[in-house]
């Protein structure tokens, strides 16, 4: 019986544990964290999106990786097998109105619970506080282990060892080191789906910090979101600036910086606004005419009066165009270990069509330690199984 040794119990280890198991294989899995899986459990605090119901070549749009392997691996183990597969583990699904799908708990914890007793009964071996260190002379995997220092020769070696974000899950990224030096090529870490700085007044920040402006559009470039945007010290979070973070990004790398359109009232069409401003009582403060006319909460006439330094337009069609597409100069990205996922990681050229890599026969990668990169909304935890699946396939198989 072949024996592959799974390095990473986050989504992609598990499922490629799975796929090995099903083909025949033996299979041990080992993580350094003291249990398994604790970024996909930390995903199902805030309702774990595990895909996306929308039309399949709408759905594969939303990836950005070189070359069509993802794609042909999300076109064998996609959304519906995802929402059947999590089905089979007796967990109903949910979908929302957005299409997104997600367990009907919403938490992540009993879709593990019912994974990892399948894992068992099919004869997987699950090792915790095992981090792997490389390999030795003699092309044994290394791994330093509460009793010490264990060394095995599997048949396979299966990597899913993560991103570089949320290292206090275990994804901390240093294993990218272990690959460089055995050769591989890797694209640097970026962070992505994360929260963005901006160099706030001490003014703002001292009656505004913590707060959220409700409702608000976002956009940059050809992307949009739309979502509550919270106000912090060093900038703003929101799911809502996700699907543009690689505009962004992209952006601040080309200039420095990167503009951001806010459209405080996206549910008034232009005219009316400026009608509605046109209309106001001439004696009206700058302040109570955003208030009154233009119906806007403090927080987001504090953020008037701070992109336009205390004196907004007084024209009311200027006024309504700024009100419509506020422009706020975002500085540079959150923290990378901030990010909710991030991009680069193990380059495609890296690794053959198995995604073994050409470096080191024999030893095959999965999940987003890959580089590819899709914002949130069910698209990354489904990337991270339809790799796992394919290779815990292929490995099993060579
Ligand atoms: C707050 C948050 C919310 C999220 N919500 C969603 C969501 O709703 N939908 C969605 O699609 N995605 C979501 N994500 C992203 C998703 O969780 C990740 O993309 C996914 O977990 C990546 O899976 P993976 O198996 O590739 O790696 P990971 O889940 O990161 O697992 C990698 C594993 O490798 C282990 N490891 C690393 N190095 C070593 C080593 N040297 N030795 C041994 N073990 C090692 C780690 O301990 C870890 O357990 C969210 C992420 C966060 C942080």
């Amino acid at each position: 019986m072949k024996h592959i040794a799974i390095i990473g119990a986050g989504p992609a280890g598990l499922m490629a544990a799975e796929a090995a198991i099903e083909a025949g294989a033996q299979v041990s899995i080992y993580d350094a964290m003291p249990s398994v899986a604790r970024k996909f459990l930390m995903a199902g605090k805030s309702g774990l999106n595990i895909s996306h119901s929308e039309e399949a070549a709408l759905f594969r749009s939303r990836y950005r990786a070189p070359g069509s392997r993802l794609h042909e691996m999300i076109a064998a183990f996609g959304p519906g097998d995802v929402e059947r597969w999590m089905n089979g583990l007796g967990i109903e699904s949910f979908t929302g109105s957005s299409g997104r799908v997600f367990p009907a708990t919403m938490k992540a914890s009993p879709l593990l619970r019912a994974w990892l007793a399948r894992l068992r009964e099919g004869g997987a071996r699950i090792h915790v506080r095992h981090r792997w260190q490389g390999w030795d002379e003699a092309g044994a995997l290394v791994f330093q282990a509460p009793d010490g220092e264990v060394r095995l020769k599997p048949d396979a070696v299966i990597l899913a060892l993560g991103g570089a974000s949320w290292s206090r899950l275990g994804s901390d990224g240093a294993w990218a080191e272990l690959l460089a030096e055995k050769g591989v090529e890797l694209a640097p870490f970026q962070p992505s789906n994360c929260g963005f700085e901006v160099a706030w007044s001490k003014r703002l920040l001292d009656g505004f910090e913590g707060a959220p402006l409700k409702g608000v559009k976002l956009s940059a470039g050809q992307q949009a979101g739309q979502g509550d945007v919270v106000i912090t010290r060093r900038g703003i979070e929101s799911g809502a600036l996700y699907p543009l973070s690689a505009d962004l990004l992209r952006q601040i790398e080309e200039t420095g910086s990167a503009q951001l359109k806010v459209d405080l009232l996206p549910d008034v069409d232009m005219d009316g606004l400026r009608r509605r401003l046109a209309a106001a009582n001439p004696k009206d403060s700058s302040s109570n005419r955003l208030r009154k006319a233009a119906r806007l909460e403090r927080t987001k006439i504090a953020l008037v009066n701070e992109i336009a330094r205390g004196a907004p337009p007084a024209d009311a069609g200027d006024l309504a165009a700024f009100l419509k597409a506020l422009p706020v100069r975002i500085d540079a990205p959150a923290p990378m270990d901030e990010a909710i996922s991030t991009a680069g990681g193990v380059s495609w050229d890296a690794l053959d069509e198995r995604l073994m890599l050409k470096a080191l026969p024999g030893v095959y990668c999965a999940g987003e330690m890959v580089d590819w990169d899709a914002p949130t909304g069910g698209y990354l935890l489904t990337a991270c199984l339809a790799m796992g699946r394919a290779v815990g396939k292929a490995a099993a198989a060579s």
